[in-house]
C-alpha cells in the first residue's frame, strides 16, 4: 500500500519536474541553435575577413601594376615622340639629299653642255656668241674664261657632292639612333604587355574574391536571420509567459479583491474548476487532510479536495502553463498547471476522462482544459483538485479551500 502511494508521489514529482524541463528544454534548444548559428557566423565572418584582406591586397597590387604600366606607357610615349622627331629629321635629310642630287645633276648637265660646246664644236663663232668676243685674243681670253667657268662648275659639283655626303652621313646617324630608340621602345612594350598580363590575372582574382565575398556575406545574412528568428522565438515564449502572468494577476485583483494567500476557507482568488452550478461546499466529497482510506491505494492524507461530479468540463483555476498532461498511476489522467505569475504555485486535476490541452500549452483562467471522470484509483466519477504552493512536488500540497473563491 505504502509502496503504491510512494510510487504515485515519485511519479508525480518526476513528471512535474520533467514537464518543466521540457519547457526549459525548448528554450535550451533554441539557445543551442542560436549558439550554433552564432558559431557559424563567426566562422563565416573570419572567412569573409580573410577574403576581404586578400581582395584588398590584390586590389593594391592591381593599382601598383596600373601605375607601373602608366609609367612604362609614358616612357613609350616619350620614345615614340623621339622616333617621330627622328623620322622627321630623316625625311628632312632625305629631301635635302634629294635636292643636292638634283642640284648636282643640273650642274653636271650644264657643265657637260659647256664642255661639249668647247671641245666638240671647237667653234669660235659659238664661243663668240657665247662670250660675245669679236677677235682671236678675245677668243683665247674667252677660252680661259670658259675653262674657268668649267672649273668653277666642277668645284661647285664637288662641294655639293661633299655636302650630300655629309647629309647622308647625318641621315645614317639618325637611322642608327632611330634603331636604338626602336629597340628600347620594343623592350618597353614587351614589359607593358607583361604588366598587362599580370594585371589581367590580378583583376580576375579580384573578381573571384568579390564573388566569394558576396557569397560569404549571403552566408552571414543567413546566420543572422537564423539568430534573429531564434531570438524572436525565445522572446515569443518569454512574452507568452509574461502575458499569462499579467492576465492572471489582473483577474486576481479584479475577481475577488482578496489575496490567494490570505487564508480562510474559500477566501482565495483561484477560480472554481468546474461549472458554477457545482461551486458549492455541498459538492465537496472529501476535504484536505487526514482521512480514512476511501478505497485501496487511495491516500489517507488527502492533499486535495474531491468534488463529486460526473463527466463535467474542467476549467483552469488560473492562467498558466500546462506542465503535465499525462496518465499517472493513482491519479489517472492528470493535468498540472504552473501559475508562473504567482511564483511556485501549481494546480492539479486528476481522474480526468479527457484532455483538451497538452504539456507546454499556455492556458487562461476559466479555459476548459479537460472533462472530469473516473480514471486511476477512484471510487466513482469526481474531480480531485490539488493546489501546490512553493513547488511542484506533492510535498507542497496545500488546502485548496484557502486558494479558491468559493
Ligand atoms: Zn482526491
Amino acid at each position: 500500500m505504502k509502496r503504491k502511494i510512494l510510487c504515485v508521489l515519485l511519479i508525480s514529482i518526476l513528471l512535474s519536474t520533467y514537464n518543466i524541463k521540457v519547457l526549459a528544454a525548448s528554450v535550451d534548444s533554441l539557445n543551442k541553435s542560436k549558439s550554433q548559428a552564432e558559431a557559424g557566423k563567426s566562422e563565416a565572418q573570419a572567412q569573409l575577413n580573410s577574403i576581404q584582406s586578400e581582395k584588398k591586397s590584390a586590389m593594391e597590387e592591381v593599382s601598383e601594376i596600373s601605375s607601373q604600366m602608366s609609367a612604362v606607357q609614358a616612357e613609350i610615349d616619350g620614345l615614340q615622340s623621339q622616333l617621330d622627331e627622328l623620322n622627321n629629321s630623316i625625311s628632312t635629310k632625305e629631301s635635302e639629299i634629294e635636292e643636292k642630287e638634283k642640284d648636282i645633276e643640273a650642274k653636271q648637265e650644264l657643265l657637260k653642255t659647256r664642255l661639249v660646246a668647247m671641245y666638240k664644236n671647237g667653234n669660235i663663232s659659238y664661243l663668240d656668241v657665247l662670250l660675245g668676243s669679236s677677235n682671236y685674243i678675245d677668243m683665247i681670253a674667252s677660252y680661259d674664261a670658259v675653262k674657268e667657268i668649267a672649273d668653277a662648275d666642277t668645284n661647285l659639283i664637288n662641294q655639293i657632292t661633299a655636302e650630300k655626303g655629309e647629309l647622308e652621313e647625318k641621315k645614317k646617324e639618325l637611322e642608327e639612333q632611330k634603331k636604338q630608340v626602336d629597340t628600347i621602345k620594343e623592350e618597353k612594350e614587351a614589359k607593358n604587355q607583361q604588366l598587362a598580363a599580370k594585371k589581367a590575372e590580378k583583376d580576375a582574382r579580384v573578381s573571384q574574391l568579390t564573388a566569394d565575398e558576396k557569397a560569404k556575406q549571403a552566408e552571414i545574412d543567413k546566420f543572422n536571420s537564423a539568430i534573429a528568428s531564434a531570438d524572436a522565438e525565445i522572446r515569443r515564449q518569454v512574452e507568452a509567459a509574461k502575458r499569462s502572468s499579467s492576465s492572471s494577476s489582473s483577474s486576481s485583483s479584479s475577481s475577488s479583491g482578496t489575496s490567494y494567500s490570505s487564508g480562510g476557507r474559500g477566501s482565495g482568488s483561484l477560480g472554481w474548476p468546474l461549472p458554477s452550478r457545482y461551486a458549492s461546499y455541498s459538492y465537496i466529497t472529501s476535504y484536505y487532510g487526514r482521512r480514512a482510506q476511501p478505497t485501496a491505494g487511495a491516500s489517507t492524507n488527502h492533499g486535495a479536495i474531491d468534488i463529486g461530479v460526473s463527466y463535467q468540463p474542467v476549467y483552469a483555476a488560473e492562467s498558466g502553463v500546462v506542465v503535465t498532461a499525462t496518465y499517472v498511476s493513482g491519479y489517472g489522467n492528470f493535468i498540472m498547471i504552473w501559475h508562473r505569475s504567482r511564483g511556485e504555485l501549481y494546480t492539479c486535476y486528476a481522474h480526468l476522462s479527457q484532455y483538451l490541452v497538452s504539456s507546454g500549452s499556455s492556458v487562461s483562467r476559466g479555459q476548459q482544459i479537460a472533462v472530469s471522470g473516473n480514471t486511476g484509483i477512484s471510487t466513482g466519477p469526481h474531480l480531485h483538485f490539488e493546489v501546490r504552493s512553493g513547488g511542484s512536488s506533492s510535498g507542497c500540497r496545500v488546502d485548496p479551500l484557502n486558494y479558491l473563491s468559493l
